[in-house]
């Protein structure tokens, strides 16, 4: 099968230069996600099996790792991004191994829909970074945004993440996609928020749609609902940060007091007594957010008794 498995490298807020693995063709997934990206999920599947040999995921990844050398262009990241999920590929654990050799740490994007099995966690426990996709853990709202094949169990894949989290020595995150009407009411937040709480992880991340999602009815949630949402995650201790379409790059390190603003707030929601003292420290006025505030670019929001600050979303999709 003639594939282009490795792309980019992309620039990544998560992984900074990341060599994208192309590991699972367009598009088997294990989840038909509403708000996918990639598109209509074609093979809905949850069979693990040789979508490449291991020997074609290594010659073309090592070709491009010496291309991008020659051109001395640092790599950060190998990644298991794929177009599907890469749990699906049942050489994931030996590309895995065979690539951790050349020197570059390596990611996996999945799901986490196959993460019950322990053939799948020993995979995933080779890789140094892993993000792990929980959307949801009411039985309803999962199927409604994720769309799984019907032979999958949630309980078994929260319980599959749990175990995961207490044997692996990587980094784990976890990300959730905030989709409006969907999981976005407090309840749904509060019970994935204090069931990330009981993981071992790095940090989770909370997103929203930011490219055209498979299904035309998905709504971004508005500013207002992504704060409660990192409140909600915060006040439970979790370390969390916001993707929202923004990279870290967007503004270099800058003396510009605005541009400083509008790069915390695409990550994190600021209070205003926070903006107020960054404001202070640059000796600059209100009006400097005020101005931000009417050009679109810094959206205000309350939350309990506090207003929050945050960067206008991208409305593109
Ligand atoms: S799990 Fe990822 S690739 Fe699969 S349908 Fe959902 S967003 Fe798309």
């Amino acid at each position: 099968m003639k594939s282009n498995i490795p792309f980019g490298p992309v620039p990544s807020r998560r992984l900074g230069k990341s060599l994208g693995i192309n590991n699972i063709p367009p598009k088997i997934c294990t989840y038909s996600c509403v708000y996918c990206q990639v598109g209509k999920t074609y093979s809905l599947s949850n069979e693990r099996k040789e979508f490449y040999k291991v020997e074609e995921i290594k010659d073309q990844v090592l070709r491009k790792i010496n291309e991008l050398n020659k051109q001395k262009e640092k790599i950060d990241f190998l990644s298991f991004v794929p177009d599907g999920e890469p749990t699906l590929d049942i050489n994931l654990g030996k590309e895995i191994e065979i690539l951790k050799d050349h020197g570059i740490p390596i990611a996996v994007i999945t799901n986490g829909s196959l993460i019950d099995r322990a053939d799948v966690r020993r995979d995933l426990s080779k890789a140094n970074w892993v993000s792990v996709k929980i959307d949801a853990v009411s039985e309803k709202v999962w199927k409604k945004i994720n769309r799984p094949h019907p032979d999958l169990s949630l309980k078994d894949i929260l319980e599959g993440i749990v175990k995961f989290s207490k044997e692996y020595k990587g980094n784990l995150y976890t990300e959730t996609m905030l989709i409006k009407d969907i999981n976005t009411d407090k309840k749904n937040i509060k019970e994935i928020a204090e069931f990330i709480r009981t993981l071992k992880i790095k940090k989770a991340y909370l997103s929203i749609p930011t490219r055209p999602p498979a299904s035309k009815s998905v709504e971004v949630p508005d500013e207002e609902i992504t704060n409660m949402a990192y409140n909600l995650f915060t006040e439970r201790n979790l370390n969390t940060e916001l993707l929202i379409g923004y990279s870290a790059t967007e503004f270099p390190a800058t003396k510009n007091v605005s541009d400083e603003i509008l790069n915390i707030t695409s990550v994190h929601p600021m209070r205003e007594e926070d903006v107020k003292n960054i404001l202070d420290k640059a000796g600059k006025s209100w009006k400097t957010v005020e101005d931000l505030v009417n050009k679109g670019e810094l959206k205000m929001v309350n939350f309990g008794k506090n207003k929050f600050f945050l960067r206008s979303f991208k409305r593109n999709i």
